[in-house]
Protein backbone atom coordinates (compact mmCIF):
# COMPACT_ATOMS: atom_id res chain seq x y z
CA UNK A 1 0.00 0.00 0.00
CA UNK A 2 1.26 3.05 -1.16
CA UNK A 3 1.56 6.08 2.13
CA UNK A 4 2.30 9.65 1.90
CA UNK A 5 5.53 10.33 3.05
CA UNK A 6 6.33 11.81 6.72
CA UNK A 7 6.88 15.31 5.33
CA UNK A 8 3.78 15.29 4.09
CA UNK A 9 1.33 13.54 7.01
CA UNK A 10 3.77 16.04 8.91
CA UNK A 11 2.04 19.24 6.47
CA UNK A 12 -1.66 17.14 7.04
CA UNK A 13 -1.11 17.43 11.04
CA UNK A 14 -0.52 20.96 10.66
CA UNK A 15 -4.38 21.70 8.95
CA UNK A 16 -6.17 19.56 10.31
CA UNK A 17 -9.40 19.81 12.20
CA UNK A 18 -10.83 17.91 14.94
CA UNK A 19 -14.13 16.98 16.49
CA UNK A 20 -14.25 17.83 19.84
CA UNK A 21 -18.00 18.25 20.40
CA UNK A 22 -19.99 15.27 22.05
CA UNK A 23 -22.52 13.92 19.45
CA UNK A 24 -26.27 13.66 20.74
CA UNK A 25 -29.08 13.29 19.17
CA UNK A 26 -27.23 14.08 15.97
CA UNK A 27 -25.80 17.52 16.85
CA UNK A 28 -22.38 18.33 18.04
CA UNK A 29 -22.80 20.02 21.44
CA UNK A 30 -20.61 21.65 24.54
CA UNK A 31 -21.20 19.09 27.77
CA UNK A 32 -23.87 20.78 29.30
CA UNK A 33 -21.36 22.31 32.21
CA UNK A 34 -19.15 23.13 29.52
CA UNK A 35 -16.45 21.53 31.16
CA UNK A 36 -13.49 20.10 28.77
CA UNK A 37 -10.13 17.94 28.58
CA UNK A 38 -7.37 18.50 26.80
CA UNK A 39 -6.07 15.64 23.92
CA UNK A 40 -2.41 15.88 24.06
CA UNK A 41 -0.58 14.09 21.57
CA UNK A 42 2.14 11.72 22.89
CA UNK A 43 3.88 11.81 19.69
CA UNK A 44 5.67 15.26 20.43
CA UNK A 45 3.06 16.52 23.62
CA UNK A 46 1.41 18.70 21.41
CA UNK A 47 -2.20 20.41 22.01
CA UNK A 48 -4.77 18.57 20.04
CA UNK A 49 -7.72 19.81 21.10
CA UNK A 50 -10.16 20.41 23.50
CA UNK A 51 -12.81 18.29 23.94
CA UNK A 52 -16.23 18.19 25.72
CA UNK A 53 -16.25 16.19 28.92
CA UNK A 54 -19.32 14.59 29.13
CA UNK A 55 -21.43 14.51 32.80
CA UNK A 56 -24.22 12.63 33.95
CA UNK A 57 -27.04 15.34 32.69
CA UNK A 58 -24.96 14.43 28.91
CA UNK A 59 -25.32 10.56 28.95
CA UNK A 60 -28.87 11.50 30.46
CA UNK A 61 -29.46 13.47 26.97
CA UNK A 62 -27.79 10.93 25.11
CA UNK A 63 -29.34 7.82 26.74
CA UNK A 64 -32.79 10.08 26.41
CA UNK A 65 -32.03 10.41 22.74
CA UNK A 66 -31.22 7.16 21.88
CA UNK A 67 -34.63 5.43 23.87
CA UNK A 68 -36.17 8.11 21.70
CA UNK A 69 -35.07 6.35 18.75
CA UNK A 70 -35.74 3.08 19.20
CA UNK A 71 -39.00 3.70 20.24
CA UNK A 72 -40.24 5.10 17.36
CA UNK A 73 -38.32 3.03 15.20
CA UNK A 74 -36.93 5.46 12.88
CA UNK A 75 -33.82 2.84 12.73
CA UNK A 76 -34.75 -0.71 14.87
CA UNK A 77 -38.01 -0.79 12.22
CA UNK A 78 -36.00 -0.61 9.01
CA UNK A 79 -35.57 -3.99 7.13
CA UNK A 80 -32.36 -5.76 7.82
CA UNK A 81 -31.23 -4.89 3.72
CA UNK A 82 -31.94 -1.37 4.33
CA UNK A 83 -29.96 -1.23 7.91
CA UNK A 84 -27.35 -3.43 5.53
CA UNK A 85 -27.31 -0.48 2.90
CA UNK A 86 -26.50 2.06 5.08
CA UNK A 87 -23.77 0.32 7.35
CA UNK A 88 -21.72 -0.47 4.18
CA UNK A 89 -22.00 3.07 3.25
CA UNK A 90 -20.93 3.68 6.27
CA UNK A 91 -18.22 1.56 5.52
CA UNK A 92 -17.09 3.10 2.56
CA UNK A 93 -16.93 6.56 4.16
CA UNK A 94 -14.49 5.09 6.64
CA UNK A 95 -12.10 3.96 3.98
CA UNK A 96 -12.83 7.06 1.67
CA UNK A 97 -11.34 8.56 4.40
CA UNK A 98 -8.81 6.46 5.19
CA UNK A 99 -5.98 8.66 5.48
CA UNK A 100 -7.91 11.40 7.79
CA UNK A 101 -8.93 8.85 10.12
CA UNK A 102 -5.29 7.32 10.58
CA UNK A 103 -3.21 10.63 11.06
CA UNK A 104 -6.08 11.46 14.35
CA UNK A 105 -5.07 8.07 15.29
CA UNK A 106 -1.61 8.24 15.38
CA UNK A 107 -1.74 11.93 16.57
CA UNK A 108 -3.97 11.12 19.04
CA UNK A 109 -2.61 7.85 20.52
CA UNK A 110 0.43 6.94 18.92
CA UNK A 111 0.51 4.18 16.72
CA UNK A 112 2.62 4.52 13.52
CA UNK A 113 0.92 5.80 10.81
CA UNK A 114 1.48 2.33 8.97
CA UNK A 115 -0.37 0.55 10.87
CA UNK A 116 -3.11 3.37 11.73
CA UNK A 117 -4.18 2.79 8.06
CA UNK A 118 -3.22 -0.67 7.20
CA UNK A 119 -4.63 -2.31 9.95
CA UNK A 120 -7.02 0.28 12.47
CA UNK A 121 -8.72 2.05 9.58
CA UNK A 122 -9.00 -1.29 7.19
CA UNK A 123 -10.57 -3.30 10.12
CA UNK A 124 -12.95 -1.06 11.38
CA UNK A 125 -14.45 -0.54 7.79
CA UNK A 126 -14.11 -3.94 7.58
CA UNK A 127 -16.34 -4.68 10.51
CA UNK A 128 -19.18 -2.49 9.98
CA UNK A 129 -18.91 -3.98 6.38
CA UNK A 130 -19.26 -7.68 7.79
CA UNK A 131 -21.97 -7.51 10.35
CA UNK A 132 -23.79 -4.98 7.57
CA UNK A 133 -23.19 -7.77 5.04
CA UNK A 134 -24.63 -10.48 7.87
CA UNK A 135 -27.74 -9.19 8.84
CA UNK A 136 -29.86 -9.90 6.37
CA UNK A 137 -28.69 -13.40 5.85
CA UNK A 138 -30.09 -14.46 9.54
CA UNK A 139 -32.81 -16.74 9.71
CA UNK A 140 -35.08 -17.00 12.88
CA UNK A 141 -36.23 -20.23 14.46
CA UNK A 142 -39.43 -22.39 14.30
CA UNK A 143 -39.04 -25.13 17.47
CA UNK A 144 -40.26 -28.80 16.86
CA UNK A 145 -42.81 -28.96 19.02
CA UNK A 146 -46.49 -31.14 18.06
CA UNK A 147 -48.56 -29.55 15.12
CA UNK A 148 -50.93 -28.18 17.21
CA UNK A 149 -48.46 -25.38 18.25
CA UNK A 150 -46.42 -23.13 16.28
CA UNK A 151 -43.34 -21.66 18.50
CA UNK A 152 -41.56 -18.92 16.91
CA UNK A 153 -37.87 -18.15 18.27
CA UNK A 154 -36.78 -14.76 17.31
CA UNK A 155 -34.19 -12.10 17.76
CA UNK A 156 -35.26 -8.74 19.19
CA UNK A 157 -32.28 -5.97 19.60
CA UNK A 158 -31.70 -4.79 23.09
CA UNK A 159 -33.04 -1.19 22.66
CA UNK A 160 -30.24 1.01 24.15
CA UNK A 161 -26.09 -0.23 24.09
CA UNK A 162 -23.52 1.67 25.57
CA UNK A 163 -20.26 1.23 24.58
CA UNK A 164 -17.43 1.76 26.87
CA UNK A 165 -14.14 1.07 25.10
CA UNK A 166 -10.20 1.65 25.79
CA UNK A 167 -7.52 3.71 23.61
CA UNK A 168 -5.12 0.95 22.05
CA UNK A 169 -7.44 0.65 19.33
CA UNK A 170 -9.79 3.37 19.27
CA UNK A 171 -12.01 2.70 15.88
CA UNK A 172 -11.55 -0.52 16.34
CA UNK A 173 -12.18 -1.74 19.50
CA UNK A 174 -15.59 0.65 19.17
CA UNK A 175 -16.47 -1.04 16.15
CA UNK A 176 -16.51 -4.51 16.84
CA UNK A 177 -19.42 -3.50 19.52
CA UNK A 178 -21.05 -0.77 17.51
CA UNK A 179 -21.25 -2.71 14.54
CA UNK A 180 -23.50 -5.82 15.47
CA UNK A 181 -25.27 -3.48 18.12
CA UNK A 182 -26.60 -1.07 14.99
CA UNK A 183 -27.04 -3.94 12.49
CA UNK A 184 -29.43 -5.49 15.37
CA UNK A 185 -31.73 -2.61 15.23
CA UNK A 186 -30.03 -1.41 18.55
CA UNK A 187 -29.67 2.50 19.54
CA UNK A 188 -25.92 3.09 20.90
CA UNK A 189 -24.15 5.44 23.01
CA UNK A 190 -20.17 5.07 22.67
CA UNK A 191 -17.88 6.74 25.12
CA UNK A 192 -14.17 6.52 24.29
CA UNK A 193 -11.36 6.67 26.27
CA UNK A 194 -10.04 9.96 26.92
CA UNK A 195 -6.51 9.47 25.92
CA UNK A 196 -8.34 8.71 22.30
CA UNK A 197 -11.81 10.76 21.77
CA UNK A 198 -11.09 12.40 18.58
CA UNK A 199 -11.38 9.06 15.99
CA UNK A 200 -14.69 8.35 17.40
CA UNK A 201 -16.31 11.84 17.39
CA UNK A 202 -15.15 11.86 13.19
CA UNK A 203 -16.75 8.04 12.62
CA UNK A 204 -20.28 9.70 14.67
CA UNK A 205 -20.21 12.95 11.54
CA UNK A 206 -19.79 10.33 9.30
CA UNK A 207 -21.82 7.76 10.75
CA UNK A 208 -24.67 10.87 10.07
CA UNK A 209 -23.31 11.41 7.05
CA UNK A 210 -23.77 7.68 5.65
CA UNK A 211 -27.62 7.71 6.87
CA UNK A 212 -27.67 6.47 10.61
CA UNK A 213 -30.81 8.57 11.93
CA UNK A 214 -29.88 10.82 14.06
CA UNK A 215 -30.08 9.63 18.07
CA UNK A 216 -29.17 6.16 16.57
CA UNK A 217 -25.70 6.56 17.37
CA UNK A 218 -23.91 8.69 20.33
CA UNK A 219 -20.71 9.76 21.30
CA UNK A 220 -19.97 11.11 24.28
CA UNK A 221 -16.12 11.58 25.37
CA UNK A 222 -15.25 11.80 28.90
CA UNK A 223 -13.85 10.88 31.91
CA UNK A 224 -14.26 7.32 32.72
CA UNK A 225 -15.87 7.49 36.56
CA UNK A 226 -17.74 9.99 35.43
CA UNK A 227 -19.10 9.60 31.99
CA UNK A 228 -18.00 5.63 32.00
CA UNK A 229 -20.04 5.42 35.30
CA UNK A 230 -23.43 7.25 34.06
CA UNK A 231 -24.03 4.82 31.31
CA UNK A 232 -22.95 1.79 33.89
CA UNK A 233 -25.66 3.23 36.72
CA UNK A 234 -27.94 4.06 34.00
CA UNK A 235 -31.69 2.93 34.40
CA UNK A 236 -32.66 2.98 30.86
CA UNK A 237 -29.63 1.38 29.43
CA UNK A 238 -30.53 -2.14 28.59
CA UNK A 239 -27.12 -3.64 27.79
CA UNK A 240 -23.28 -2.33 28.41
CA UNK A 241 -20.41 -3.30 26.47
CA UNK A 242 -17.46 -2.69 27.92
CA UNK A 243 -13.49 -3.50 26.42
CA UNK A 244 -10.93 -2.58 29.16
CA UNK A 245 -8.93 -3.17 32.04
CA UNK A 246 -10.08 -6.31 34.74
CA UNK A 247 -10.72 -3.92 37.54
CA UNK A 248 -13.02 -1.47 35.47
CA UNK A 249 -14.70 -4.52 33.90
CA UNK A 250 -15.61 -5.47 37.66
CA UNK A 251 -16.73 -2.08 38.12
CA UNK A 252 -19.16 -2.44 35.18
CA UNK A 253 -20.67 -5.43 36.95
CA UNK A 254 -21.18 -3.66 40.32
CA UNK A 255 -23.21 -1.04 38.41
CA UNK A 256 -25.43 -3.48 36.73
CA UNK A 257 -26.25 -4.80 39.86
CA UNK A 258 -26.56 -1.58 41.55
CA UNK A 259 -28.97 -0.24 38.85
CA UNK A 260 -31.49 -2.04 36.34
CA UNK A 261 -29.30 -5.48 36.13
CA UNK A 262 -28.46 -4.74 32.17
CA UNK A 263 -26.44 -7.01 30.56
CA UNK A 264 -23.28 -6.77 30.10
CA UNK A 265 -20.12 -8.08 28.12
CA UNK A 266 -17.02 -7.69 28.91
CA UNK A 267 -13.86 -7.64 27.12
CA UNK A 268 -10.64 -7.58 29.41
CA UNK A 269 -6.97 -7.96 30.34
CA UNK A 270 -4.63 -10.58 29.16
CA UNK A 271 -0.98 -12.41 30.69
CA UNK A 272 -1.26 -14.50 27.36
CA UNK A 273 1.42 -17.27 27.96
CA UNK A 274 3.36 -17.95 24.27
CA UNK A 275 4.92 -21.90 24.63
CA UNK A 276 8.14 -22.55 22.52
CA UNK A 277 8.92 -26.04 22.58
CA UNK A 278 12.23 -27.94 21.22
CA UNK A 279 10.15 -29.71 19.27
CA UNK A 280 9.55 -27.05 16.60
CA UNK A 281 11.95 -27.12 13.61
CA UNK A 282 11.86 -23.37 13.35
CA UNK A 283 12.84 -22.25 16.49
CA UNK A 284 14.35 -18.60 15.16
CA UNK A 285 10.98 -18.57 13.46
CA UNK A 286 8.81 -18.78 16.13
CA UNK A 287 11.41 -15.95 18.39
CA UNK A 288 11.07 -13.65 15.68
CA UNK A 289 7.29 -13.76 15.35
CA UNK A 290 7.33 -13.78 19.06
CA UNK A 291 8.79 -10.81 18.97
CA UNK A 292 6.86 -8.74 15.96
CA UNK A 293 3.70 -10.23 18.08
CA UNK A 294 5.03 -8.27 21.54
CA UNK A 295 5.82 -5.33 20.38
CA UNK A 296 3.45 -4.50 17.69
CA UNK A 297 1.10 -1.82 18.74
CA UNK A 298 4.28 -1.05 21.36
CA UNK A 299 2.88 -3.75 23.49
CA UNK A 300 -0.33 -2.66 24.10
CA UNK A 301 -2.38 -5.36 22.95
CA UNK A 302 -4.75 -7.48 25.22
CA UNK A 303 -3.33 -10.14 23.52
CA UNK A 304 -0.02 -9.78 23.75
CA UNK A 305 1.95 -12.45 24.23
CA UNK A 306 3.82 -11.26 27.22
CA UNK A 307 4.97 -14.73 28.82
CA UNK A 308 7.35 -16.61 26.59
CA UNK A 309 7.65 -20.11 28.15
CA UNK A 310 10.46 -21.39 26.82
CA UNK A 311 12.38 -25.15 26.96
CA UNK A 312 15.39 -24.22 28.99
CA UNK A 313 17.36 -25.98 26.01
CA UNK A 314 16.40 -23.66 24.02
CA UNK A 315 16.34 -20.72 25.91
CA UNK A 316 19.45 -18.67 24.19
CA UNK A 317 18.74 -19.08 20.92
CA UNK A 318 15.30 -18.14 21.57
CA UNK A 319 16.45 -14.71 23.73
CA UNK A 320 19.04 -14.18 20.75
CA UNK A 321 16.32 -14.28 18.05
CA UNK A 322 14.26 -11.79 19.65
CA UNK A 323 16.94 -9.20 20.84
CA UNK A 324 17.95 -8.74 17.57
CA UNK A 325 14.35 -8.66 15.94
CA UNK A 326 13.95 -6.11 18.09
CA UNK A 327 16.28 -3.86 16.27
CA UNK A 328 13.25 -3.08 13.71
CA UNK A 329 11.29 -1.85 16.71
CA UNK A 330 13.59 1.26 17.83
CA UNK A 331 11.32 3.66 18.59
CA UNK A 332 10.66 6.39 15.81
CA UNK A 333 8.43 9.35 14.68
CA UNK A 334 5.13 7.57 14.29
CA UNK A 335 4.28 10.00 11.24
CA UNK A 336 6.88 8.10 9.28
CA UNK A 337 5.80 5.58 7.42
CA UNK A 338 8.23 3.19 8.06
CA UNK A 339 8.34 3.39 12.01
CA UNK A 340 7.02 0.18 13.25
CA UNK A 341 7.26 1.25 16.69
CA UNK A 342 5.28 4.83 17.98
CA UNK A 343 4.59 6.24 21.32
CA UNK A 344 2.74 5.18 24.19
CA UNK A 345 -0.42 6.50 24.84
CA UNK A 346 0.29 9.33 27.10
CA UNK A 347 2.72 10.10 30.34
CA UNK A 348 1.15 8.53 33.40
CA UNK A 349 1.18 5.12 31.32
CA UNK A 350 4.33 5.28 30.27
CA UNK A 351 5.30 5.67 33.92
CA UNK A 352 3.58 2.70 34.81
CA UNK A 353 5.58 0.86 32.05
CA UNK A 354 8.62 1.86 33.30
CA UNK A 355 8.28 0.98 37.09
CA UNK A 356 8.03 -2.84 35.39
CA UNK A 357 11.85 -2.32 35.07
CA UNK A 358 12.62 -1.85 38.79
CA UNK A 359 9.97 -4.29 39.79
CA UNK A 360 12.19 -6.88 37.42
CA UNK A 361 15.25 -5.97 38.97
CA UNK A 362 14.33 -6.38 42.23
CA UNK A 363 12.87 -9.49 41.80
CA UNK A 364 16.13 -10.58 40.28
CA UNK A 365 15.28 -11.40 36.64
CA UNK A 366 17.73 -10.67 33.61
CA UNK A 367 17.48 -7.40 31.66
CA UNK A 368 18.85 -8.70 28.71
CA UNK A 369 17.32 -5.83 26.61
CA UNK A 370 16.51 -1.98 26.93
CA UNK A 371 14.10 -0.77 29.70
CA UNK A 372 14.30 2.51 29.58
CA UNK A 373 13.28 5.89 27.68
CA UNK A 374 13.51 6.49 23.66
CA UNK A 375 13.72 9.58 21.47
CA UNK A 376 13.68 11.77 25.23
CA UNK A 377 13.86 15.16 22.47
CA UNK A 378 11.16 14.56 20.80
CA UNK A 379 8.64 15.20 24.30
CA UNK A 380 6.86 12.43 23.37
CA UNK A 381 6.12 9.05 25.32
CA UNK A 382 8.50 6.38 24.01
CA UNK A 383 10.02 3.07 25.40
CA UNK A 384 12.85 0.84 23.95
CA UNK A 385 11.61 -2.93 23.31
CA UNK A 386 12.89 -4.42 26.49
CA UNK A 387 13.07 -8.07 27.55
CA UNK A 388 13.47 -9.96 30.88
CA UNK A 389 15.29 -12.86 31.00
CA UNK A 390 15.52 -15.75 33.28
CA UNK A 391 11.71 -14.69 34.92
CA UNK A 392 9.65 -16.83 37.13
CA UNK A 393 6.25 -17.22 37.43
CA UNK A 394 6.16 -15.48 40.39
CA UNK A 395 7.45 -11.89 39.49
CA UNK A 396 5.26 -8.93 39.28
CA UNK A 397 6.48 -8.72 35.37
CA UNK A 398 4.87 -12.48 34.94
CA UNK A 399 1.70 -11.73 36.87
CA UNK A 400 0.97 -8.26 36.23
CA UNK A 401 -0.47 -6.55 33.07
CA UNK A 402 2.48 -4.56 31.82
CA UNK A 403 0.79 -2.91 28.45
CA UNK A 404 3.99 -1.92 26.95
CA UNK A 405 6.99 -3.69 24.72
CA UNK A 406 8.37 -5.62 27.59
CA UNK A 407 8.67 -9.22 27.39
CA UNK A 408 9.44 -12.06 30.53
CA UNK A 409 11.18 -15.15 28.99
CA UNK A 410 9.90 -17.62 31.76
CA UNK A 411 12.50 -20.70 30.59
CA UNK A 412 10.43 -24.67 31.96
CA UNK A 413 11.82 -28.38 31.81
CA UNK A 414 9.41 -29.54 29.17
CA UNK A 415 5.77 -29.71 28.33
CA UNK A 416 3.81 -30.33 31.06
CA UNK A 417 5.52 -27.75 33.01
CA UNK A 418 4.79 -25.07 30.52
CA UNK A 419 1.10 -25.92 30.67
CA UNK A 420 1.14 -25.63 34.71
CA UNK A 421 3.15 -22.26 34.04
CA UNK A 422 0.64 -21.23 31.63
CA UNK A 423 -2.08 -21.38 33.38
CA UNK A 424 -1.59 -20.02 37.08
CA UNK A 425 -2.88 -16.82 36.28
CA UNK A 426 -6.19 -15.36 36.66
CA UNK A 427 -6.19 -14.58 32.93
CA UNK A 428 -7.37 -16.72 30.12
CA UNK A 429 -8.03 -14.30 27.18
CA UNK A 430 -4.69 -15.82 24.58
CA UNK A 431 -1.96 -18.77 24.24
CA UNK A 432 0.19 -20.23 21.93
CA UNK A 433 2.22 -23.27 21.47
CA UNK A 434 4.98 -23.96 19.04
CA UNK A 435 5.43 -27.72 18.21
CA UNK A 436 5.83 -29.83 15.55
CA UNK A 437 4.64 -32.79 17.26
CA UNK A 438 0.73 -32.94 16.55
CA UNK A 439 -0.07 -34.72 19.99
CA UNK A 440 2.03 -32.34 22.29
CA UNK A 441 0.20 -29.87 20.19
CA UNK A 442 -3.42 -30.87 20.84
CA UNK A 443 -2.24 -32.11 24.48
CA UNK A 444 -1.25 -28.11 25.15
CA UNK A 445 -3.74 -26.51 23.90
CA UNK A 446 -6.51 -28.64 24.84
CA UNK A 447 -5.00 -27.97 28.21
CA UNK A 448 -5.01 -24.18 28.14
CA UNK A 449 -7.86 -22.67 29.81
CA UNK A 450 -7.74 -19.58 27.15
CA UNK A 451 -10.17 -17.96 24.83
CA UNK A 452 -7.91 -18.14 21.87
CA UNK A 453 -5.26 -20.58 20.90
CA UNK A 454 -2.50 -20.54 18.54
CA UNK A 455 -0.67 -23.08 17.04
CA UNK A 456 2.48 -22.68 15.50
CA UNK A 457 1.98 -18.63 14.56
CA UNK A 458 0.19 -15.58 17.10
CA UNK A 459 -1.73 -12.94 16.38
CA UNK A 460 -4.02 -14.57 13.08
CA UNK A 461 -7.60 -12.37 13.00
CA UNK A 462 -10.26 -12.54 11.03
CA UNK A 463 -13.57 -10.93 11.85
CA UNK A 464 -15.38 -14.35 11.07
CA UNK A 465 -13.99 -16.01 14.61
CA UNK A 466 -15.20 -15.06 18.50
CA UNK A 467 -12.73 -13.03 20.26
CA UNK A 468 -12.80 -13.19 24.18
CA UNK A 469 -11.34 -14.45 27.07
CA UNK A 470 -12.19 -17.32 30.12
CA UNK A 471 -11.46 -16.74 33.92
CA UNK A 472 -10.94 -12.88 34.90
CA UNK A 473 -10.48 -12.15 30.87
CA UNK A 474 -13.98 -11.33 30.43
CA UNK A 475 -17.62 -12.36 30.10
CA UNK A 476 -18.94 -13.02 26.01
CA UNK A 477 -17.32 -12.42 23.07
CA UNK A 478 -17.00 -10.12 19.96
CA UNK A 479 -16.69 -10.64 17.05
CA UNK A 480 -18.20 -13.52 14.27
CA UNK A 481 -21.75 -14.17 14.34
CA UNK A 482 -21.65 -15.13 18.42
CA UNK A 483 -21.28 -11.63 18.76
CA UNK A 484 -25.07 -11.29 17.79
CA UNK A 485 -26.43 -13.26 20.84
CA UNK A 486 -24.91 -9.85 23.14
CA UNK A 487 -26.96 -7.29 21.65
CA UNK A 488 -30.51 -9.06 21.18
CA UNK A 489 -32.81 -10.84 22.83
CA UNK A 490 -34.68 -14.31 22.30
CA UNK A 491 -38.16 -14.57 22.30
CA UNK A 492 -40.44 -17.11 22.68
CA UNK A 493 -44.04 -16.43 20.53
CA UNK A 494 -46.52 -19.94 20.99
CA UNK A 495 -49.44 -19.71 18.50
CA UNK A 496 -52.14 -22.15 18.96
CA UNK A 497 -52.57 -23.40 15.72
CA UNK A 498 -56.04 -25.76 15.97
CA UNK A 499 -58.49 -23.09 17.21
CA UNK A 500 -58.78 -24.59 21.01
CA UNK A 501 -58.29 -22.02 23.41
CA UNK A 502 -57.18 -24.58 26.05
P1 LIG B 1 -9.51 1.13 31.48
O1 LIG B 1 -10.22 -0.03 32.01
O2 LIG B 1 -8.87 2.06 32.45
O3 LIG B 1 -10.50 2.06 30.62
C1 LIG B 1 -11.32 1.56 29.62
C2 LIG B 1 -12.54 2.46 29.50
O4 LIG B 1 -13.25 2.47 30.73
C3 LIG B 1 -12.19 3.92 29.21
O5 LIG B 1 -13.17 4.46 28.37
C4 LIG B 1 -12.22 4.53 30.58
O6 LIG B 1 -12.40 5.93 30.62
C5 LIG B 1 -13.38 3.81 31.22
N1 LIG B 1 -13.32 3.84 32.67
C6 LIG B 1 -12.23 3.96 33.47
N2 LIG B 1 -12.57 3.96 34.77
C7 LIG B 1 -13.92 3.83 34.81
C8 LIG B 1 -14.87 3.77 35.86
N3 LIG B 1 -14.53 3.85 37.15
N4 LIG B 1 -16.18 3.64 35.52
C9 LIG B 1 -16.57 3.57 34.23
N5 LIG B 1 -15.71 3.64 33.20
C10 LIG B 1 -14.40 3.76 33.48
O7 LIG B 1 -8.52 0.55 30.41
P2 LIG B 1 -7.47 1.31 29.52
O8 LIG B 1 -8.11 2.43 28.77
O9 LIG B 1 -6.33 1.66 30.36
O10 LIG B 1 -7.13 0.19 28.44
C11 LIG B 1 -6.19 -0.77 28.68
C12 LIG B 1 -6.82 -2.04 29.24
O11 LIG B 1 -7.79 -2.54 28.35
C13 LIG B 1 -5.81 -3.13 29.40
O12 LIG B 1 -5.91 -3.67 30.68
C14 LIG B 1 -6.20 -4.18 28.36
O13 LIG B 1 -5.95 -5.48 28.67
C15 LIG B 1 -7.63 -3.94 28.17
N6 LIG B 1 -8.01 -4.29 26.81
C16 LIG B 1 -8.69 -5.47 26.60
C17 LIG B 1 -9.03 -5.86 25.31
C18 LIG B 1 -9.83 -7.09 25.07
O14 LIG B 1 -10.42 -7.20 24.01
N7 LIG B 1 -9.92 -8.04 25.98
C19 LIG B 1 -8.65 -5.06 24.15
C20 LIG B 1 -7.95 -3.86 24.48
C21 LIG B 1 -7.65 -3.51 25.78
P3 LIG B 1 -11.09 6.88 30.76
O15 LIG B 1 -10.46 6.83 29.43
O16 LIG B 1 -11.58 8.21 31.12
O17 LIG B 1 -10.23 6.27 31.82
Amino acid sequence: MELPSAQEWRQRAETLRFRSQALINGQFVDAASGKTFAAVSPTDGRHLADVASCGEEDINRAVASARAAFEDKRWSSRSPTERKKVLQQFARLITKHRDELALIETLDMGKPIADSTSVDVRATADCFDWYAEAIDKIYDEIAPTDDQNLALITREPLGVVAAVVPWNFPMLMAAWKVAPALATGNSVVLKPAEQSSLSALRLGELALEAGIPEGVFNVTPGIGPEAGRALGLHMDVDGLFFTGSTQVGKFFMEYAAKSNLKKIGLELGGKSPNILLSSYRDVEGAAKTSANSIFFNQGQMCTAPSRLIVEKSIQDRVVQTIVETAAEYVPGDPLDPATRMGALVDERHTARVLSFVDAAKEDGATIALGGDRAREDSGGCYVNPTVFDNVTNSMTVAREEIFGPMLSVIPVEDADEAVRTANDTCYGLAAAVWTDDLNVAHKVSKGIRAGLVYVNCYDCDDITVPFGGFKQSGIGRDKSLHAIDKYTELKTTWIRLNGSAD
